[in-house]
């Protein structure tokens, strides 16, 4: 097979993952009635609403909104209960 037509097969295929995050709503923020950003690991095991604050990008993250295309606008936030940091999208 043509080695053009394997990368665009490749980069379809990649752009189609990215899509389904979106629609699955994976590393999505989570928000309910009492707040709209609410930390993941607190909410699943500790069943307490805790709400993330932002916090400063790192230089993985950039990297990682490039290969996103910028689809997402990531952002790092931590929690100030359990310390959790990660990335979420809205
Ligand atoms: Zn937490």
């Amino acid at each position: 097979m043509d080695i053009y037509l394997k990368v665009l097969i490749i980069l379809i295929s990649y752009i189609f993952i990215l899509y389904l995050f979106k629609i699955f709503k994976v590393g999505k923020k989570i928000s309910n009635r009492n707040c709209n950003n609410c930390c993941p690991e607190c909410l699943e095991h500790k069943n307490k609403i805790s709400p993330l604050t932002r916090i400063q990008k790192r230089k993985s993250d950039i990297l990682l909104i490039i290969l996103t295309f910028n689809i997402f606008d990531l952002k790092r936030y931590k929690c100030r209960y359990c310390g959790w940091t990660g990335l979420r999208w809205s």
